[in-house]
């Protein structure tokens, strides 16, 4: 029996823009269902930021005090009722969504487009968003929101399950060309995880279109070509590139106002646009109608991971998607700020940042 302690740390938005680090938190114990877990790396998604601002308060969080955070791994320390799969000191890594079970969608298995989304009395739960999440040294959650993490696949490792996920759904709704080429706009997190997986899924060309310091890591980091938009136009710059045919697939990974035009003047008839990047509330896009018609265009929008969390998981475990090099930097939780300062300014050329709220990983 793990002893568990009744109160722990955790990093508490108090309000828009304010946040404590708290040493009395009350660690609730799981219910039906659920697990308690202690979490051993939490990593800052570019959501995060938002959260924290309070730029969606009312809805993400709904309340104060609330915890954010949902990129995260760890173990195992206690089990509420009914648990037949899971143990004390399993490793596990976690999903931000919980759908309700019931819905349409959900017994489709699109549960991160669930019907009853934010109603948490329909069993609806989305962790770090909706309800309280991973920025702390413990968290219960739903069995259906954990997988297994591989032995010789790290807790940091394992955080990015949320990232590469992300990626592996965009990639899953659209397939990859064998031998293709594909584009991706936004060099950040997820664009990377993109063009790893890209190659992995049989690309033969990846064509990253970004700028600076981050363009110049995706080179470091694999990128076949690199378009940087500050110097050409990343339409006719693609299209040169592929002998005036378009790329077969464009992941739009940024949520940048113009890039969505962009990504259907990049592929080629017959090509497949996805977006995975958040664009604000409101952006509109003109869109080359007649274009899209007469050349079978196809547009996926994709939303967060869902069914790909035990996959990213094994192929970090088998080597095929290394996110080791994607983490730039650790911190304790108590240097909150500090970590939160890294990733949105991308100090010292900062990609993923991961936190350690119980210290070590
Ligand atoms: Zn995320
Ligand atoms: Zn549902």
């Amino acid at each position: 029996m793990y002893n568990i302690p009744k109160t722990a740390k955790a990093c508490v938005l108090t309000g828009p823009n304010e946040y404590e680090i708290k040493d009395n938190v009350e660690v609730k114990m799981p219910g039906k269902h659920e697990i308690l877990c202690k979490i051993r790396a939490v990593a800052i998604c570019g959501s995060d930021p938002e959260i924290i601002r309070g730029d969606l308060c009312g809805i993400w969080p709904p309340a104060y005090p609330f915890v954010a955070g949902h990129e995260w791994a760890g173990e195992i320390v206690a089990l509420g009722e009914d648990i037949q799969d899971f143990h004390v000191g399993d490793r596990v890594a976690g999903e931000a969504h919980k759908g309700c079970g019931y819905c349409e969608n959900c017994k489709k298995g699109r549960y991160t487009i669930c019907l009853n989304y934010g109603d948490t009395s329909t069993g609806h739960e989305h962790y770090g968003f909706i309800v309280n999440g991973a920025y702390g040294q413990y968290q219960k959650y739903s069995i259906r929101s954990v997988s297994r993490i591989p032995d010789n696949v790290t807790f940091a490792e394992a955080a990015m399950c949320d990232t590469s996920g992300v990626a592996l759904h965009g990639i899953d709704l659209s397939g990859i060309t064998v031998n293709g080429t594909v584009v991706i706009i936004g060099p950040g997190p997820i664009g990377l995880c993109t063009m790893r997986l890209a190659k992995t899924m049989g690309a033969s060309r990846v064509i990253m279109v970004g700028r600076g310091a981050r363009l110049a890591a995706a080179e470091k980091l694999g990128a076949d070509i690199c378009i940087d938009i500050t110097k050409e136009d990343p339409v006719e710059a693609v299209r040169r590139i592929t002998n005036g045919l378009g790329a077969d697939e464009a992941f739009e990974c940024s949520g940048a106002k113009g890039t969505f035009n962009q990504s259907v003047r990049m592929v080629r008839k017959g090509g497949r646009v996805v977006l995975l990047g958040v664009a604000k509330d409101g952006v509109m896009e003109e869109l080359p109608f007649k274009y899209i018609t007469h050349n079978e265009i196809t547009i996926y929008g994709s939303r967060a991971n869902p069914n790909v969390s035990q996959k990213v998981l094994g192929l970090m475990s088998s080597g095929q998607l290394n996110v080791k090099d994607l983490i730039t930097h650790r911190f304790k939780l108590d240097q909150f700020s500090e970590a939160l300062d890294t990733f949105v300014n991308r100090i010292d050329n900062a990609v993923k940042v991961v936190i350690l709220p119980n210290e070590e990983e």
